[in-house]
């Protein structure tokens, strides 16, 4: 049981945001919210499994939920809470809005700070390197070996260099400290790319620009901090270091991750590896280059005859990937010969997919062979740089040379070891037992082959890097039920019903019954005949619905949306803001602009309008579904995925396609009521909600509008 303090310390922080802020009105979900977080990490508890997953539907004010029910318990449990989201819009809104209200208001003392990744902040080393005032190092080499490293791989062009002249007078001037998001002049991708630096590239304490560093120190800033905001992908590539290298250690830390149901996808994309057959080849001459140039640096005969097993292992292995490129060129299929496996072109890729994920015999031995070719020059040159960069830092070795060096030594160890890792998990088996991985070849528009491999389900990874080390997690959404069930979000993420986890959904409070509707009108076809359904959609459009308001037609294809609007009348199509035209954020701008100044206005969207956009009020009082948004699978992975499940006799569309398909209808209906005072209706231009069996399951899981279900009656009526 909570102690009778902790109680009274969250209930005065509720009480307080309701004194100082006008208009706050407490709502029942954040009760409900905070007291389940409260239970899952109440320190008087001895619980083995403190994480919870809560659903908190639209308007429950998830964020001040979890913060009220957070925030106290990791202070008193000395534990830092780490606040995740999956998109930068409410990472924003956390650190603008949010968490300074309740720091502010709440009576809650602690602070907060938002973590980023390396390339949002300038490597001064590559800046100065640039603008000339480092004298300790060495000039600038840009030739090939480099092209893609952090480095400056070009000269810079005049406008670039006066404003990499300004960046560098502005963090001397103390103006700026470093983060682009905070720099008003704007930086192209490719001199970005140029003035920042990746994990490897980074030379750490041997850096002479270390105790200065933006990265660095905001680093250390983290440490300090009771709430550090940060993204899922942040979150993840801190526990594939191993945890605790980017982020507090898991053991130490309670994480929120808002927008949970992203978090799996995110991870299998995240714990997935592809190598360029010729691309490592080129890459391995820079390796021996490098391992060659710190043991120069170095000095003695020890680090010249290791730099020389580098330079033998690279010499190999290039004969090696050489004759493994030939062997599958000549084999990969074409068109006619599906017997290989499952091959298909996609634009103007093609991936040729092994089935049950199981590498052809063929390409196992020497796919081994260059796996450990690869880690064992990966062991000398990973010893040659860490010697390199601790004779940098006792100053045994000259900043100057070394920097550079280790710098792109740096670079070519994450290359090989991105090649040591895709070639072993691509050509040995899977352990007896556990979820395969898919495994294929990616033949380029070029011709250039790749070798691929990633997991096809995040639950593994998860599980035994996330939930078995953390202290506590608390996962949130707005949707994470899929008809009307955890299971599929379970399944994904790893968690069990009966692993310890709770679970909580919590309603919506708005009226919905009496706010609006959905309707399914019957339409002559089904979205399969995809021409004549684009004539009933058009139809819709023009006749049914109301151009003088606000409008929100959702689309699950480009195709289809061009074809929609191609097809309506001219002053109907000028109140359409089509996305693709302009960005996602200027459609909203003018969309709003429109309305406000008394016209109608209709945003044409794809998936990307069905998450995450707000349209409160008249800005959006009527929302059409062109078609289910069922996703047919087209990657390698998705059709992996399906294939293990037939395997194991079960059914791909029902397992996944559909649970898949009702969380997106759910977020897309959602899109209409936002706050207690809107009203308006939701039009599902697609008769396999009342023709199919899943139809009904859809129907209801999504939120307790009225529905207005169509028959071949009301067709005729109408
Ligand atoms: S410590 Fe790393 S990121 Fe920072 S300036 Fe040096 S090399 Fe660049």
């Amino acid at each position: 049981m909570l102690s009778n303090e902790l109680k009274i310390r969250i209930r005065n922080a509720y009480a307080n945001l309701s004194k100082n802020i006008p208009g706050f009105k407490p709502r029942r979900g954040q009760g409900e919210m905070i007291a389940e977080i409260a239970r899952t990490l109440d320190p008087e508890d001895t619980l083995e499994v403190r994480i919870a997953v809560i659903e908190g539907q639209t308007g429950t004010g998830k964020s001040i939920g979890y913060m009220l029910g957070t925030i106290p318990l990791a202070q008193i449990l000395e534990k830092k809470l780490v606040i995740s989201t999956a998109t930068i819009a409410l990472q924003e809104q956390l650190m603008e809005k949010d968490l300074p209200i309740v720091a502010e208001k709440a009576g809650l003392e602690f602070s907060f700070k938002i973590a980023k990744g390396r390339r949002r902040y300038v490597c001064t080393r590559n800046l100065s390197s640039l603008t000339g005032s480092d004298t300790s190092q060495d000039a600038l080499d840009f030739g090939d070996d480099h092209v893609g490293s952090a480095s400056w791989t070009r000269p810079p062009a005049g406008d670039e260099l006066l404003l990499v002249n300004k960046m560098e007078n502005l963090i001397s001037a103390g103006a700026w400290e470093g983060d682009f998001d905070d720099l008003k002049e704007h930086v192209s991708p490719d001199m970005r790319e140029m003035l920042t630096t990746s994990n490897a590239g980074c030379s750490g304490r041997a850096c002479p620009k270390f105790q200065r560093c933006p990265f660095q120190i905001a680093r250390q800033d983290l440490k300090k901090v009771d709430v550090i905001v940060t993204n899922h992908d942040f979150v993840l590539a801190d526990l594939e270091l191993g945890g605790g290298v980017l982020l507090p250690n898991p053991a130490d830390t309670i994480y929120v991750f808002d927008e949970a149901h992203h978090l799996p996808e995110k991870a299998i994309g995240h714990f997935a590896h592809l190598s360029r057959v010729k691309g490592a080849i080129r890459g391995l001459d820079s390796l021996a280059k490098t391992t060659n140039s710190a043991a120069v640096v170095l000095g003695g005969v020890k680090y010249r005859n290791r730099a020389s097993e580098v330079r033998q292992m690279v010499s190999i292995l290039k004969q090696d990937l050489i004759a493994i490129n030939r062997q599958l060129e000549t084999s990969f299929p074409t068109e006619a010969e599906t017997s290989k496996g499952r091959f298909k072109s996609q634009s103007k890729e093609q991936n040729w997919r092994f089935v049950h994920g199981i590498t052809p015999e063929a390409f196992c031995e020497p796919g081994k062979e260059i796996a450990v070719k690869a880690s064992k020059a990966l062991q000398i040159s990973r010893d040659l740089q860490e010697t390199l960069r601790k004779g940098i830092t006792d100053q045994v070795v000259s900043n100057g040379a070394g920097a550079t060096i280790l710098q792109h030594l740096g670079q070519d160890v994450e290359r090989i070891a991105e090649i040591a890792k895709t070639w072993a998990f691509w050509s040995a088996p899977d352990n007896d037992g556990r979820i395969p991985m898919a495994r294929w070849i990616n033949k380029a528009e070029s011709g250039d082959l790749s070798i691929a491999v990633s997991a096809i389900s995040a639950s593994d990874m998860l599980r035994s890097m996330l939930w078995n080390k953390a202290y506590a997690a608390i996962l949130t959404s707005a949707t994470l039920t899929a008809l009307n069930s955890f299971g599929r979000f379970q399944r994904a993420a790893g968690l069990n019903a009966n692993d310890g986890t709770s679970y909580l959904r919590i309603s919506s409070p708005f009226d919905y019954a009496n706010v609006g509707e959905i309707e399914v009108p019957w339409l002559a076809c089904e979205p399969s005949d995809a021409d004549l359904h684009t004539t009933e959609v058009v139809r819709y459009i023009r006749d049914g619905m109301d151009h003088s308001k606000g409008n929100l037609v959702l689309f699950s294809s480009v195709w289809q949306m061009k074809s929609v609007a191609s097809k309506l009348p001219a002053e109907i199509v000028s109140k359409c803001l089509l996305q693709g035209d302009t960005s996602k954020a200027d459609i909203i701008r003018k969309h709003r602009e429109a309305i406000e100044s008394g016209q109608g206005s209709t945003i044409f969207g794809l998936a990307s309008f069905s998450e995450g956009v707000d349209l409160p009020g008249a800005l959006c009082s009527h929302v059409v579904i062109a078609k289910l948004p069922f996703s047919v699978p087209g990657t390698p992975v998705e059709e992996a995925r399906n294939e293990f499940l037939e395997k194991n006799g079960q059914n791909p569309f029902m397992e996944i396609t559909v649970p898949d398909a009702s969380l997106k209808l759910i977020q897309a209906v959602g899109r209409l009521i936002r706050t207690e005072q809107d009203r308006g209706r939701v039009t599902i231009l697609d008769r396999r909600l009342i023709t199919k069996r899943y139809g009904k399951q859809l129907l209801d899981s999504l939120p307790p509008l009225r529905q207005i279900i169509g028959t071949p009656e009301t067709r005729k009526r109408a």
